[in-house]
């Protein structure tokens, strides 16, 4: 393979002056961070990074950049002296890399040195013209090719490449500040939570877990989760707040009529998280709601259970389908995780006719039939934090977690 570097672009045109600084430091700084361990260099420039690969195969390369948000697209390039020759017989190279069946081509040339000796134009003739004639699969199609060859001129360079991939785009996780990301065991929360990524925002997660009324599993499945996101985070690390829910769990059962049980777990979540929010400099939450699949996420509900808080809930997969969910869901290497059948507090106790519409005057007059005000501080208080890695190898004893027999009879408990 020719290839002895990679153009990356990130051209958001939105981004000026102070701001476009801040998201080139990130991005560079990702990039450097996905770059770990490989004999890569990367050259930044006022509008694109290079990655000179150094031998490094580009496979290897191309597989860490889909983990960095920020990057438009990227092409991959063959870097040369801009001497006309060299790059005709560069250009050739590359095109007998490329069509080994008959194909349809053209070159476009960009030239930032207005002193280079010929025009863009005479430069495309020139270099086209040579490689027909040395290369007989090759015919020339200038408004339908099936290959355009680029050729920029850059100093005393040029750069040669035929193809742009597009990438993660987005901007540079973490140049957004900080969200915490609601993290069930589900399919849709991580994916929530990659999309935010994308948007800069840098995760934490806080995950409810209510063993042993759930299983042990289910906080597994989280621990799993979390590690496939972290390949996309800064430092490949997410912390993770695991908040022990079984007491509030059970008082729900004990005093909320069984309509309501859903919105008022719900309440009581997003009560958590914001102060978790608030003592981790999150500024906004995130979860993998969406409108109507549910009871608990028609509008009228989301209304009822967001007026607990005066955080931001940013919900990405709002305008979602389900098949685009599923499908990033796979590109994250989370699906087979998510779909492992395990428990989690929302799918353990689902009563048969949840209201659709549930109201905030009736919410709180259910509220006070028990004194959550204490079992919200100590779940908080009680919350286990730990940080992630997207190599780590955990044992869930470190959250104070054990295997105990699951119970499954919540109303003989
Ligand atoms: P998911 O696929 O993410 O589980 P869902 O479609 O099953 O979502 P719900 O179970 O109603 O929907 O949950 C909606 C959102 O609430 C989840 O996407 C997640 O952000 C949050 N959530 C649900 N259960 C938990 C939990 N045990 N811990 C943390 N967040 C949770
Ligand atoms: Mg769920």
């Amino acid at each position: 393979m020719l290839y002895n570097q990679i153009l990356v672009r990130f051209g958001d045109l939105t981004l000026k002056g102070k701001n476009q600084k801040e998201f080139l430091k990130r991005l560079y700084t990702l990039m450097a961070e996905k770059m770990e361990g490989l004999a890569v260099d990367i050259v930044n420039t006022y509008d694109r990074i290079y990655i000179h690969l150094n031998d490094t195969p580009v496979e290897v390369v191309e597989q860490r950049l889909q983990y960095v948000s920020g990057i438009s697209s990227y092409s991959l390039v063959v870097e040369c002296d801009n001497d006309l020759n060299v790059v005709k017989t560069t250009a050739l190279e590359l095109m007998k890399d490329i069509a080994t069946k008959d194909i349809t081509f053209k070159v476009e040339t960009k030239r930032a040195n207005k002193n280079y000796p010929l025009t863009s134009l005479e430069i495309t003739k020139q270099v086209a013209g040579f490689v027909l004639a040395n290369h007989s699969m090759l015919h020339v199609d200038v408004h339908n090719p099936f290959v355009t060859l680029h050729l920029e001129f850059k100093g005393n360079r040029c750069y040669l490449y035929n193809t742009e991939v597009r990438a993660m785009g987005g901007y540079p996780v973490g140049v957004a500040g900080k969200g915490l990301l609601m993290l069930s065991g589900g399919i849709d929360s991580p994916v929530a939570g990659y999309l935010a990524m994308k948007q800069g925002i840098e995760i934490e997660c806080i995950h409810f877990e209510s063993t042993p009324l759930t299983s042990i599993e289910s906080a597994q499945k989280v621990i799993d989760l979390v590690k496939k996101m972290a390949k996309y985070a800064p430092h490949n690390k997410i912390n993770v707040h695991m908040v022990p829910f079984k007491e509030l769990h059970m008082a729900l059962l004990d005093f909320i009529p069984e309509s309501y049980n859903i919105t008022i777990m719900r309440r009581m979540m997003y009560r958590i998280a914001s102060r978790l929010a608030e003592q981790k400099g999150c500024l906004c939450i995130v979860n993998g709601e969406s409108v109507g699949q549910v009871a608990s996420q028609t509008l009228k509900s989301m209304a009822t259970i967001n007026a607990v808080t005066n955080t931001p809930i940013l919900r990405p997969l709002c305008t979602y389908d389900k098949v685009d969910i599923i499908s990033l869901s796979k590109k994250m290497d989370c699906f087979d995780i998510s779909i492992k059948p395990f428990e989690d507090c929302c799918t353990v106790y689902v009563p048969k006719a949840p209201a659709t519409a549930p109201r905030i005057d009736k919410c709180e007059i259910f509220e006070k039939s028990f004194d959550y005000e204490r079992l919200v501080t100590e779940a908080v208080e009680k919350t286990n934090s730990i940080t992630i890695s997207a190599d780590s190898d955990l044992d869930l004893s470190l959250l104070g977690l054990e295997v105990r027999e699951v119970i499954h009879d919540l109303k003989n408990k």
